[in-house]
């Protein structure tokens, strides 16, 4: 019999990583505070950034780009294990320059594309307004960036349908609280409803890492960083690429319009959404696709990204608490991410760590010196699952 894994968050990487446990004949447990896991993974925008997000080659740059590849397979995979019609759009990305320097910055991004054999075309307005008439006349330079999308919510519903079909339970509604550890080794969780035993624990518990990683003793400084989005109703079509400039976007999605986004806040876990900066972002996407003028907004939310100090994700084991791994701080490329995350961490759990990981050691930004978990916690204000 495979090992008893309890993995602590049901977004898009701890389901993730539990469908690769159990693909590996592993017996994982997925255990969330909300009773619906509706955090960053329901909130993000879909977006499979790899040119875009990514201004040079690195650590980073090389698990994106590892992830990347394989984003066709997983989704046909995923709609045909579990009926959730989930697709990915290659129809690329418009990076739209604000003025010369930022056409001149976005030059030097096509040649790092190019560098790495990724085929971005640097476009004049004319050229740019080929690619998607819509684009505001007063665009004069854009980097048209071969990258993806696909409806996250639809993501996020495609894994859970493959843990439960794959008969992995799926616990909602249960806050962890601290890690369990006897002779120096992890062996399960304490929750809200009694302890969880395990031959192993992944944190998957996205920008609430902190607080579940400290009580094995683990400094893992993570930022929140909240971002306000809104959906913008507009037939299938009406966009083809998603078209970004800095941290604005407006990325279609079939059958849902146009997402609209955002803002990166760093506020804590302040929930909801605010008229002022709904506003700011509406006016931005207006102003580099007008047609948007008029539409109905149909939706507005706000999500936490889980953001570290160098921005790259905290993942495999933990090599002063034997049985404890984290698979956290995916900041604004979880979507991307996940799938690979949940097969390079489901293999380190079975003991193959890839070299991949070493980039990414949970254990960077230092150790603590508890090892008894100080006691069990309450719920933090705003934490996981708690509604404006
Ligand atoms: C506005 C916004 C836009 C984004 N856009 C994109 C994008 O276009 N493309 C992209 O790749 N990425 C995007 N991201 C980033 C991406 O959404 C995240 O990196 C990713 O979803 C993180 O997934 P996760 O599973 O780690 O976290 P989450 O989805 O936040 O899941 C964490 C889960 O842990 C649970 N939890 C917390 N504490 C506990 C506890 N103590 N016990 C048990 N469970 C707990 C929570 O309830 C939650 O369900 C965006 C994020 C935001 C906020």
């Amino acid at each position: 019999m495979g090992p008893r894994v309890v993995v602590l968050g049901a977004g898009v990487i701890g389901l993730s990583v539990a469908r690769a446990l159990g693909a590996r004949g592993a017996r994982p447990l997925v255990v969330d505070a909300s009773p619906a896991a509706r955090e960053a993974s329901w909130a993000a925008g879909g977006i499979l950034g790899l040119g875009t997000e990514y201004a040079a080659d690195g650590p980073g740059y090389r698990l994106a780009r590892f992830a990347f590849d394989r984003w066709d397979g997983v989704a046909d995979r995923l709609r045909r294990e579990t009926g959730v019609p989930l697709e990915v759009t290659r129809a690329g990305t418009l990076l739209v320059a604000k003025d010369a320097a930022d056409a001149a910055a976005l030059e030097a991004r096509g040649a790092f594309h190019r560098s790495v054999g990724l085929a971005s075309a640097m476009l004049d307005g004319p050229g740019a307004r080929r690619v998607e008439p819509r684009l505001a006349p007063r665009v004069e330079a854009a980097l048209h960036v071969p990258e993806a999308r696909l409806d996250n919510r639809r993501l996020l519903e495609a894994l859970d349908a493959a843990c439960r079909n794959a008969g992995i339970e799926v616990r909602t509604g249960v806050r962890a609280l601290r890690c369990v550890e006897r002779g120096g080794r992890v062996l399960g969780v304490e929750t809200e409803h009694g302890a969880v035993p395990a031959d192993a624990v992944v944190v998957a518990t996205g920008a609430w890492s902190e607080e579940v990683a400290a009580t094995a003793g683990l400094t893992l400084p993570m930022v929140p960083v909240k971002g306000q989005m809104l959906r913008v109703e507009a037939p299938d079509g009406f966009l083809g690429p998603i078209v970004k400039q800095g941290p604005q976007y407006l990325v279609p999605q079939r059958g849902r319009g146009i997402v609209v986004g955002t803002t990166a806040e760093e506020v804590g876990f302040a929930r909801g959404t605010d008229e002022a900066a709904l506003a700011r972002i509406r006016a931005a996407a207006e102003d580099l696709v007008p047609d948007l003028a008029g539409r109905a907004r149909v939706e507005a939310w706000a999500g936490f990204r889980p953001r570290l100090p160098d921005l790259l994700p905290a993942l495999g084991p933990v090599a002063s608490r034997p049985g404890l791994f984290l698979a956290t701080g995916h900041f604004r490329n979880g979507i991307l991410l996940c799938e690979a995350t949940g097969e390079l961490v489901a293999r380190a759990v079975l003991g193959d760590l890839d070299p991949l990981l070493a980039a990414f050691d949970p254990e960077r930004f230092g150790r603590g010196a508890r090892s008894d978990g100080g006691g069990p916690r309450g719920p933090v204000a705003g934490g996981p699952g708690q509604r404006p």
